[in-house]
Protein backbone atom coordinates (compact mmCIF):
# COMPACT_ATOMS: atom_id res chain seq x y z
CA UNK A 1 0.00 0.00 0.00
CA UNK A 2 1.38 3.61 -0.90
CA UNK A 3 2.42 6.20 2.16
CA UNK A 4 3.58 8.91 -0.18
CA UNK A 5 0.67 11.19 0.91
CA UNK A 6 -0.47 11.98 4.72
CA UNK A 7 -4.49 11.35 3.88
CA UNK A 8 -3.77 8.16 1.69
CA UNK A 9 -5.28 5.58 4.38
CA UNK A 10 -8.35 7.69 3.15
CA UNK A 11 -8.53 7.21 -0.69
CA UNK A 12 -7.14 3.24 0.42
CA UNK A 13 -10.23 3.33 2.54
CA UNK A 14 -12.25 4.87 -0.42
CA UNK A 15 -11.06 2.04 -2.88
CA UNK A 16 -11.73 -0.66 -0.45
CA UNK A 17 -13.73 -3.64 -2.13
CA UNK A 18 -16.58 -5.39 -0.62
CA UNK A 19 -17.04 -8.66 -1.03
CA UNK A 20 -20.38 -9.83 -3.55
CA UNK A 21 -23.31 -11.43 -1.08
CA UNK A 22 -22.33 -14.90 -2.47
CA UNK A 23 -19.05 -14.38 -0.27
CA UNK A 24 -20.21 -12.95 2.98
CA UNK A 25 -19.89 -14.84 6.19
CA UNK A 26 -19.49 -13.09 9.33
CA UNK A 27 -15.85 -13.16 10.72
CA UNK A 28 -15.17 -14.75 14.28
CA UNK A 29 -14.09 -12.02 15.37
CA UNK A 30 -17.13 -9.25 14.31
CA UNK A 31 -19.36 -12.42 16.18
CA UNK A 32 -17.49 -11.86 19.04
CA UNK A 33 -17.51 -8.26 19.17
CA UNK A 34 -21.67 -8.20 18.61
CA UNK A 35 -21.98 -11.38 21.38
CA UNK A 36 -19.84 -9.19 23.71
CA UNK A 37 -21.48 -5.90 23.28
CA UNK A 38 -24.91 -7.18 22.86
CA UNK A 39 -24.62 -8.73 27.00
CA UNK A 40 -22.48 -5.87 28.05
CA UNK A 41 -25.99 -3.64 26.66
CA UNK A 42 -28.51 -5.97 28.19
CA UNK A 43 -26.51 -6.04 31.06
CA UNK A 44 -26.55 -1.61 31.21
CA UNK A 45 -30.24 -1.62 30.29
CA UNK A 46 -30.69 -3.62 33.21
CA UNK A 47 -29.18 -1.93 35.66
CA UNK A 48 -30.21 1.81 34.38
CA UNK A 49 -33.90 0.27 34.50
CA UNK A 50 -33.64 -1.21 38.00
CA UNK A 51 -31.95 2.18 38.99
CA UNK A 52 -34.93 4.12 37.50
CA UNK A 53 -37.65 2.27 39.25
CA UNK A 54 -35.60 2.79 42.54
CA UNK A 55 -34.74 5.92 42.31
CA UNK A 56 -37.51 7.52 40.56
CA UNK A 57 -40.31 4.92 41.06
CA UNK A 58 -41.39 4.33 37.53
CA UNK A 59 -40.96 1.95 34.88
CA UNK A 60 -39.67 2.74 31.42
CA UNK A 61 -41.40 1.26 28.80
CA UNK A 62 -38.77 2.33 26.20
CA UNK A 63 -35.90 0.93 28.01
CA UNK A 64 -37.39 -2.74 28.76
CA UNK A 65 -38.39 -2.72 25.25
CA UNK A 66 -34.93 -2.36 23.90
CA UNK A 67 -33.88 -4.62 26.60
CA UNK A 68 -36.11 -7.29 24.82
CA UNK A 69 -35.05 -6.12 21.27
CA UNK A 70 -30.88 -6.67 22.80
CA UNK A 71 -32.04 -9.99 23.47
CA UNK A 72 -33.71 -11.09 20.65
CA UNK A 73 -31.45 -10.18 18.34
CA UNK A 74 -28.66 -11.74 20.32
CA UNK A 75 -31.04 -15.24 20.14
CA UNK A 76 -30.91 -14.14 16.29
CA UNK A 77 -27.37 -13.20 15.56
CA UNK A 78 -26.16 -16.03 13.12
CA UNK A 79 -30.00 -15.86 11.50
CA UNK A 80 -29.20 -12.29 10.53
CA UNK A 81 -26.91 -11.20 7.67
CA UNK A 82 -23.75 -9.46 9.40
CA UNK A 83 -24.78 -5.70 7.64
CA UNK A 84 -28.39 -6.60 9.14
CA UNK A 85 -27.07 -7.19 12.43
CA UNK A 86 -25.00 -4.07 12.34
CA UNK A 87 -28.20 -2.31 11.08
CA UNK A 88 -30.23 -3.80 14.18
CA UNK A 89 -27.02 -2.46 16.51
CA UNK A 90 -26.92 0.92 15.36
CA UNK A 91 -30.68 1.34 15.75
CA UNK A 92 -30.44 0.17 19.11
CA UNK A 93 -27.73 2.07 20.13
CA UNK A 94 -29.04 4.98 18.79
CA UNK A 95 -32.80 4.77 20.70
CA UNK A 96 -30.69 4.22 23.85
CA UNK A 97 -28.61 7.13 23.62
CA UNK A 98 -31.49 9.06 22.83
CA UNK A 99 -33.99 7.73 24.98
CA UNK A 100 -31.11 7.94 27.44
CA UNK A 101 -30.51 11.43 26.97
CA UNK A 102 -33.97 12.71 26.78
CA UNK A 103 -35.01 10.80 29.79
CA UNK A 104 -31.78 12.30 32.07
CA UNK A 105 -30.00 14.54 30.45
CA UNK A 106 -26.83 15.44 28.62
CA UNK A 107 -24.47 14.38 31.99
CA UNK A 108 -26.10 11.15 31.76
CA UNK A 109 -23.38 10.35 29.21
CA UNK A 110 -25.85 7.80 27.05
CA UNK A 111 -24.75 10.20 23.45
CA UNK A 112 -21.23 8.47 24.64
CA UNK A 113 -22.55 5.05 23.57
CA UNK A 114 -22.23 6.04 19.79
CA UNK A 115 -18.43 6.02 19.45
CA UNK A 116 -17.73 2.00 20.32
CA UNK A 117 -20.95 1.93 17.25
CA UNK A 118 -18.31 3.90 15.22
CA UNK A 119 -15.75 1.15 15.34
CA UNK A 120 -18.67 -1.26 14.59
CA UNK A 121 -19.48 0.42 11.80
CA UNK A 122 -15.57 0.67 10.19
CA UNK A 123 -14.48 -2.63 10.93
CA UNK A 124 -17.40 -4.59 9.29
CA UNK A 125 -16.05 -5.95 5.88
CA UNK A 126 -19.63 -5.77 4.04
CA UNK A 127 -20.40 -2.20 4.44
CA UNK A 128 -19.22 -0.22 1.41
CA UNK A 129 -16.74 2.80 2.15
CA UNK A 130 -19.59 5.55 1.31
CA UNK A 131 -22.24 3.49 3.60
CA UNK A 132 -19.61 3.78 6.04
CA UNK A 133 -18.94 7.28 5.51
CA UNK A 134 -22.95 7.98 6.07
CA UNK A 135 -22.92 5.84 9.48
CA UNK A 136 -20.70 8.37 10.53
CA UNK A 137 -22.07 11.64 9.52
CA UNK A 138 -25.43 10.52 10.40
CA UNK A 139 -23.90 9.42 14.07
CA UNK A 140 -22.28 13.35 14.80
CA UNK A 141 -25.89 14.54 13.17
CA UNK A 142 -27.70 12.66 16.26
CA UNK A 143 -24.77 13.55 18.68
CA UNK A 144 -25.08 17.37 17.68
CA UNK A 145 -29.00 17.04 17.49
CA UNK A 146 -29.46 15.36 20.91
CA UNK A 147 -27.03 18.34 22.72
CA UNK A 148 -29.17 21.08 20.83
CA UNK A 149 -32.47 19.56 22.49
CA UNK A 150 -30.92 19.38 26.25
CA UNK A 151 -30.12 23.26 25.42
CA UNK A 152 -33.75 24.12 25.17
CA UNK A 153 -35.49 21.20 27.24
CA UNK A 154 -35.01 19.96 30.52
CA UNK A 155 -34.85 16.70 31.09
CA UNK A 156 -37.96 14.17 31.95
CA UNK A 157 -35.99 13.38 35.41
CA UNK A 158 -33.69 16.18 36.91
CA UNK A 159 -31.08 14.02 38.64
CA UNK A 160 -29.33 14.80 42.35
CA UNK A 161 -25.55 15.23 42.16
CA UNK A 162 -25.07 12.32 44.13
CA UNK A 163 -27.50 10.12 41.62
CA UNK A 164 -25.35 11.18 38.58
CA UNK A 165 -22.05 10.12 39.87
CA UNK A 166 -23.89 6.66 40.09
CA UNK A 167 -25.27 7.10 36.87
CA UNK A 168 -21.89 8.25 35.24
CA UNK A 169 -20.25 5.69 36.93
CA UNK A 170 -21.67 2.64 35.53
CA UNK A 171 -22.25 4.87 32.11
CA UNK A 172 -18.37 5.15 32.28
CA UNK A 173 -17.78 1.57 33.35
CA UNK A 174 -19.87 -0.26 30.77
CA UNK A 175 -18.73 2.64 27.73
CA UNK A 176 -14.81 1.63 28.78
CA UNK A 177 -15.53 -1.83 28.95
CA UNK A 178 -17.33 -2.26 25.36
CA UNK A 179 -14.55 0.03 23.72
CA UNK A 180 -11.73 -2.52 25.25
CA UNK A 181 -13.87 -5.87 24.18
CA UNK A 182 -13.78 -3.62 20.72
CA UNK A 183 -10.43 -2.85 20.48
CA UNK A 184 -9.26 -6.13 22.23
CA UNK A 185 -11.28 -8.75 19.93
CA UNK A 186 -9.98 -6.30 16.60
CA UNK A 187 -6.13 -6.00 17.41
CA UNK A 188 -6.08 -9.84 18.64
CA UNK A 189 -7.58 -10.50 15.27
CA UNK A 190 -5.14 -8.01 13.21
CA UNK A 191 -2.38 -9.55 15.13
CA UNK A 192 -3.67 -13.28 14.58
CA UNK A 193 -3.60 -12.56 10.71
CA UNK A 194 -0.67 -10.88 10.16
CA UNK A 195 1.10 -13.41 12.41
CA UNK A 196 -0.49 -16.07 9.77
CA UNK A 197 0.39 -14.49 7.13
CA UNK A 198 4.13 -14.18 8.02
CA UNK A 199 4.00 -17.88 8.24
CA UNK A 200 2.50 -18.46 4.73
CA UNK A 201 4.59 -15.99 3.51
CA UNK A 202 7.63 -17.70 5.09
CA UNK A 203 5.97 -21.44 4.12
CA UNK A 204 6.09 -19.60 0.52
CA UNK A 205 8.87 -18.37 0.58
CA UNK A 206 10.26 -22.21 1.64
CA UNK A 207 8.40 -23.97 -1.06
CA UNK A 208 9.93 -21.47 -3.74
CA UNK A 209 13.17 -22.06 -3.15
CA UNK A 210 13.29 -25.79 -2.12
CA UNK A 211 12.91 -28.73 -4.65
CA UNK A 212 9.61 -30.57 -2.88
CA UNK A 213 11.26 -34.61 -3.77
CA UNK A 214 14.57 -34.17 -2.20
CA UNK A 215 13.87 -30.86 0.08
CA UNK A 216 17.01 -29.32 -1.32
CA UNK A 217 17.93 -26.25 -2.48
CA UNK A 218 16.16 -26.13 -6.00
CA UNK A 219 18.12 -25.11 -9.34
CA UNK A 220 16.70 -21.15 -8.82
CA UNK A 221 17.63 -20.81 -5.21
CA UNK A 222 21.22 -22.38 -5.89
CA UNK A 223 21.97 -20.16 -8.77
CA UNK A 224 20.49 -16.81 -6.71
CA UNK A 225 23.17 -18.03 -3.88
CA UNK A 226 25.75 -18.27 -6.85
CA UNK A 227 25.05 -14.78 -8.02
CA UNK A 228 24.96 -13.24 -4.66
CA UNK A 229 27.82 -14.60 -3.63
CA UNK A 230 30.35 -12.94 -6.89
CA UNK A 231 28.30 -10.12 -5.86
CA UNK A 232 29.18 -9.84 -2.09
CA UNK A 233 32.37 -10.98 -2.38
CA UNK A 234 33.79 -10.01 -6.00
CA UNK A 235 37.91 -10.96 -5.22
CA UNK A 236 36.59 -14.48 -3.35
CA UNK A 237 37.05 -17.92 -5.08
CA UNK A 238 34.65 -20.44 -5.49
CA UNK A 239 34.02 -23.43 -6.84
CA UNK A 240 31.37 -25.22 -8.35
CA UNK A 241 30.19 -29.06 -9.92
CA UNK A 242 27.31 -30.32 -11.41
CA UNK A 243 26.68 -34.41 -10.88
CA UNK A 244 24.77 -37.19 -12.68
CA UNK A 245 23.63 -40.56 -11.71
CA UNK A 246 24.62 -42.62 -13.62
CA UNK A 247 22.12 -44.80 -15.91
CA UNK A 248 19.41 -43.58 -13.74
CA UNK A 249 16.62 -44.28 -16.50
CA UNK A 250 17.67 -47.73 -15.59
CA UNK A 251 16.87 -47.97 -11.82
CA UNK A 252 13.54 -46.34 -13.15
CA UNK A 253 12.80 -49.05 -15.50
CA UNK A 254 13.82 -51.93 -13.27
CA UNK A 255 12.33 -50.94 -10.34
CA UNK A 256 9.44 -48.54 -11.04
CA UNK A 257 9.32 -44.20 -10.78
CA UNK A 258 8.83 -45.11 -7.39
CA UNK A 259 12.19 -46.08 -6.83
CA UNK A 260 13.92 -43.78 -8.88
CA UNK A 261 12.32 -40.67 -6.55
CA UNK A 262 13.52 -43.29 -2.71
CA UNK A 263 16.82 -42.80 -4.85
CA UNK A 264 16.97 -39.12 -5.42
CA UNK A 265 15.75 -38.86 -1.70
CA UNK A 266 18.33 -40.89 -0.38
CA UNK A 267 20.96 -39.29 -2.09
CA UNK A 268 20.08 -36.09 -1.56
CA UNK A 269 20.09 -36.72 2.20
CA UNK A 270 23.45 -38.13 1.74
CA UNK A 271 25.06 -35.19 -0.04
CA UNK A 272 23.59 -33.24 3.04
CA UNK A 273 24.94 -35.48 6.01
CA UNK A 274 28.69 -35.35 3.60
CA UNK A 275 28.34 -31.89 3.33
CA UNK A 276 29.21 -30.65 7.13
CA UNK A 277 28.74 -27.52 5.78
CA UNK A 278 32.10 -27.54 3.36
CA UNK A 279 29.25 -26.93 0.07
CA UNK A 280 25.85 -26.64 -0.55
CA UNK A 281 24.32 -28.49 -2.43
CA UNK A 282 20.77 -28.08 -4.87
CA UNK A 283 18.79 -30.05 -6.80
CA UNK A 284 19.58 -28.66 -10.48
CA UNK A 285 17.11 -30.92 -12.07
CA UNK A 286 16.12 -33.97 -13.13
CA UNK A 287 18.75 -36.23 -11.92
CA UNK A 288 21.55 -33.39 -11.37
CA UNK A 289 22.75 -31.91 -8.50
CA UNK A 290 25.05 -28.51 -7.77
CA UNK A 291 27.60 -27.98 -5.62
CA UNK A 292 28.53 -24.90 -4.37
CA UNK A 293 32.09 -24.22 -3.06
CA UNK A 294 32.60 -21.46 -1.45
CA UNK A 295 35.98 -19.69 -1.37
CA UNK A 296 37.35 -22.75 -1.98
CA UNK A 297 39.62 -23.69 -5.59
CA UNK A 298 39.19 -26.30 -8.11
CA UNK A 299 41.58 -29.03 -6.51
CA UNK A 300 40.23 -28.77 -2.76
CA UNK A 301 36.52 -28.74 -4.75
CA UNK A 302 37.64 -31.67 -7.00
CA UNK A 303 39.03 -33.60 -3.81
CA UNK A 304 35.49 -33.65 -2.12
CA UNK A 305 33.60 -34.60 -4.95
CA UNK A 306 35.94 -37.56 -4.98
CA UNK A 307 35.03 -38.06 -1.32
CA UNK A 308 31.09 -37.64 -2.31
CA UNK A 309 31.80 -40.13 -5.76
CA UNK A 310 32.90 -42.75 -3.51
CA UNK A 311 30.89 -42.32 -0.35
CA UNK A 312 27.92 -42.88 -3.08
CA UNK A 313 29.24 -45.72 -4.45
CA UNK A 314 29.37 -47.80 -1.22
CA UNK A 315 25.67 -46.46 -0.42
CA UNK A 316 23.09 -49.45 0.18
CA UNK A 317 19.48 -48.53 -2.14
CA UNK A 318 16.61 -50.83 -0.86
CA UNK A 319 13.79 -50.57 -1.79
CA UNK A 320 11.02 -53.25 -1.15
CA UNK A 321 12.50 -56.47 -2.31
CA UNK A 322 15.09 -54.35 -4.59
CA UNK A 323 18.50 -53.77 -3.11
CA UNK A 324 21.19 -51.86 -5.79
CA UNK A 325 23.86 -49.69 -5.56
CA UNK A 326 24.20 -46.10 -8.06
CA UNK A 327 27.31 -44.40 -9.47
CA UNK A 328 27.69 -40.89 -10.03
CA UNK A 329 29.60 -38.48 -12.24
CA UNK A 330 30.93 -35.28 -12.04
CA UNK A 331 32.35 -32.13 -13.62
CA UNK A 332 34.29 -29.64 -11.37
CA UNK A 333 34.83 -25.63 -12.07
CA UNK A 334 36.58 -23.20 -10.99
CA UNK A 335 35.66 -19.22 -10.92
CA UNK A 336 37.88 -17.48 -13.37
CA UNK A 337 36.70 -13.99 -12.31
CA UNK A 338 35.87 -13.51 -16.10
CA UNK A 339 33.67 -15.55 -16.90
CA UNK A 340 29.75 -14.95 -16.20
CA UNK A 341 28.27 -17.70 -13.74
CA UNK A 342 26.55 -19.66 -16.52
CA UNK A 343 29.89 -20.22 -18.42
CA UNK A 344 31.39 -21.65 -15.70
CA UNK A 345 28.45 -23.92 -15.10
CA UNK A 346 28.36 -24.46 -18.94
CA UNK A 347 32.25 -25.55 -18.91
CA UNK A 348 30.92 -27.73 -15.51
CA UNK A 349 28.21 -29.50 -17.70
CA UNK A 350 31.04 -30.50 -20.73
CA UNK A 351 33.72 -31.71 -17.89
CA UNK A 352 30.33 -33.85 -16.53
CA UNK A 353 29.55 -35.22 -20.52
CA UNK A 354 33.21 -35.72 -20.53
CA UNK A 355 33.18 -38.21 -17.90
CA UNK A 356 30.47 -39.90 -19.04
CA UNK A 357 31.70 -40.93 -22.75
CA UNK A 358 34.84 -41.92 -20.55
CA UNK A 359 33.06 -44.29 -18.55
CA UNK A 360 31.59 -42.58 -15.88
CA UNK A 361 31.70 -43.01 -11.82
CA UNK A 362 34.21 -40.20 -12.11
CA UNK A 363 35.26 -36.73 -11.40
CA UNK A 364 36.61 -34.47 -13.79
CA UNK A 365 39.01 -31.50 -12.69
P1 LIG B 1 23.43 -41.18 -17.93
O1 LIG B 1 24.35 -42.03 -17.17
O2 LIG B 1 23.89 -40.89 -19.32
O3 LIG B 1 23.11 -39.94 -17.18
O4 LIG B 1 22.08 -42.03 -18.10
P2 LIG B 1 20.73 -41.76 -17.36
O5 LIG B 1 19.83 -42.92 -17.58
O6 LIG B 1 20.96 -41.38 -15.93
O7 LIG B 1 20.21 -40.46 -18.11
P3 LIG B 1 18.91 -40.15 -18.89
O8 LIG B 1 18.96 -38.67 -19.16
O9 LIG B 1 18.76 -41.07 -20.08
O10 LIG B 1 17.72 -40.46 -17.89
C1 LIG B 1 17.48 -39.70 -16.78
C2 LIG B 1 16.24 -40.25 -16.14
O11 LIG B 1 15.96 -39.60 -14.90
C3 LIG B 1 15.02 -40.08 -17.00
C4 LIG B 1 13.97 -39.54 -16.07
O12 LIG B 1 12.75 -40.22 -16.13
C5 LIG B 1 14.58 -39.73 -14.72
N1 LIG B 1 14.11 -38.74 -13.77
C6 LIG B 1 14.26 -37.40 -13.82
N2 LIG B 1 13.68 -36.83 -12.77
C7 LIG B 1 13.11 -37.82 -12.03
C8 LIG B 1 12.37 -37.85 -10.81
O13 LIG B 1 12.06 -36.84 -10.18
N3 LIG B 1 11.96 -39.06 -10.34
C9 LIG B 1 12.27 -40.21 -11.00
N4 LIG B 1 11.85 -41.37 -10.48
N5 LIG B 1 12.95 -40.19 -12.16
C10 LIG B 1 13.38 -39.04 -12.66
MG1 LIG C 1 22.01 -39.60 -15.52
MG1 LIG D 1 20.85 -36.25 -16.66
Amino acid sequence: MKTDHPFQFIRDFMALKVPGSERRKMPLYYRRVLVATNLMMSALFLIILLLGIVLNQHIEWTGIALLVIVILKSAMIDEMDMRINLLVHAVVVTVWSGWYVYTYGWNSGGQHFLLPLLMLIFFSVYVRPWTKMIYFVLLIAIRMLLFSYTLNHEPVFMMEKNIMVLFQTVNTLFLFVITAINCIVFSTSIQETERQLLIDNQELQHEAETDALTQLPNRRFIFDEMTQFIQDNPSAQFSLAIADIDFFKKVNDTYGHNCGDYTLQKLAASFRELSGGRYKCGRWGGEEFCFFFPEMNIDDAGTIMWEVNLAVSNLDFEFEEAKFKITITAGVEEYDFRSGLVEIIEKADQKLYAGKTAGRNRVII
